[in-house]
């Protein structure tokens, strides 16, 4: 789960990192009341969960309450990369000498948190590791003894910067490793971590990436959730507890399994098709669990087949075969359907969807239905 920036620099905030003073609005009239009461200048910062909205104009200055009211009014009607900006928030401006990239990233090969810094801050830290990976400064934490002193030293010389920031950067990175590990955070960047004309350390931008695994432990943080970010379809896929991950290809996919859903998008790619989404519909799905798949995938514009690949252990295929057809009384199938069903009460399965009188394609091996999908994709196989 993302967190806005603005909910980001306050859980940051509470782990003793300094971020301007500001304050959030839905409208142009709340931001102005807001900039009346920070003082101006302020920034006008869209809160979408997405990078580089200073880049799509989604970040603007504001040098007085009324251009803070137009500004926000300007920038609540955006629509960044798709999301439509429902918040702003307001920040006071700060002076901006130098800035600078701080974050901490679950490294699954160290089996580790990895605390990285820049010298390269307010750029996205992807583009700085593809043009300039020398910038980037990495020290690995042990968990057991968490972030040490020499460590920040060690990026923070790593990064150039001047000896006198030193103690507040080592105050801000335990700080935002706290904070990390306090929220089973994922990821926790600040960026840009910025020197002011005054002398100090700030945090402008914050972004934070939370382990949905770890949220039952945090109701505070699950109620962070935005709904309003969630496409239509990721809502209810995860109200009926799917893993639904929508893609922009052109084969639906309904597999039950997360590995034989990767597996799955890989063959189709083998075989020259792309995928419209990685789906795992879990083990032991049950007939309606299965038809709210489906309505998902058929729901997608871009879809020209379908392909069902079932492996039945716990999952009984005749479970599944159900699924799919209630799911076809619901949602009147417009695109060819290819079914692969194996394992546990396969026969079963199969006649079920025999006798629906629904035509499916049908395949034995996960190689045949791949092609069969792709082929049924392009217009080249029919029922
Ligand atoms: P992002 O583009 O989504 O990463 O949004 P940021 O919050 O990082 O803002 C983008 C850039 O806008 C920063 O790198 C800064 O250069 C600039 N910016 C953000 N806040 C301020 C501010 O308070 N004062 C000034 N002068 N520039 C700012
Ligand atoms: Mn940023």
């Amino acid at each position: 789960m993302k967190l806005h920036e603005y909910q980001s620099k306050r859980l940051f905030a509470a782990h003793g990192v300094p971020i301007p003073r500001g304050d959030v609005a839905t409208t142009p009239e709340e931001a102005r009341r807001i900039a009346e009461e920070l003082g101006t200048p302020v920034v006008v910062k869209s809160q979408v969960l997405v990078g580089g909205r200073g880049k799509a104009g989604g970040i603007r200055l504001a040098h007085t309450p009324a251009e803070a009211e137009r500004v926000a009014g300007e920038v609540l009607g955006m629509e960044i990369k798709g999301l439509p900006v429902r918040k702003v928030l307001l920040d006071e401006a700060a002076d901006i000498r130098q800035e600078i990239y701080l974050g901490v990233v679950v490294d699954r090969a160290a089996c580790r948190p990895v605390m990285m810094a820049s010298s390269e801050g307010g750029v996205e830290i992807e583009e700085v590791a593809r043009i300039n990976p020398e910038a980037i400064k990495k020290v690995t934490i042990d968990p057991f003894l968490g972030l040490r002193g020499y460590q920040t030293v060690t990026l923070a010389k790593g990064i150039g910067l001047a000896g006198e920031y030193r103690r507040a950067f080592d105050r801000i990175a335990r700080g935002l490793y706290q904070a990390f590990l306090a929220c089973d955070a994922s990821l926790a960047e600040i960026n840009p971590l910025v020197v002011t004309g005054e002398g100090s350390l700030l945090a402008v931008d914050g972004k934070m990436v939370l382990d949905d695994n770890g949220l039952f432990r945090h109701p505070d943080l699950a109620q962070m959730r935005d709904v309003d970010e969630e496409t239509p379809a990721e809502r209810e896929a995860r109200e009926a507890g799917l893993s639904y991950v929508q893609l922009d290809g052109e084969i639906g996919c309904m597999v039950n399994g997360a590995g034989l859903a990767m597996a799955t998008m890989d063959i189709i790619k083998h075989f020259g098709g792309a995928p419209a989404n990685f789906l795992d519909i879990g083990g032991g799905a049950k007939a309606e669990r299965v038809a709210t798949a489906l309505r998902l995938i058929l729901a997608d514009p871009n879809v020209k087949a379908v392909l069902f690949n079932i492996f039945g252990g716990i999952t009984r295929c005749d479970e599944v075969a159900k699924g799919i057809v209630t799911a076809f009384e619901e949602v009147e199938p417009t695109v060819p359907m290819v079914a692969r069903l194996v394992g546990t009460n396969e026969a079963e399965g199969r006649a079920i969807l025999e006798d629906s009188g629904y035509r499916l394609i049908t395949a034995t091996t996960l190689a045949e239905a791949a092609q069969k999908a792709v082929a049924a994709a392009g217009g080249e196989l029919t029922v």
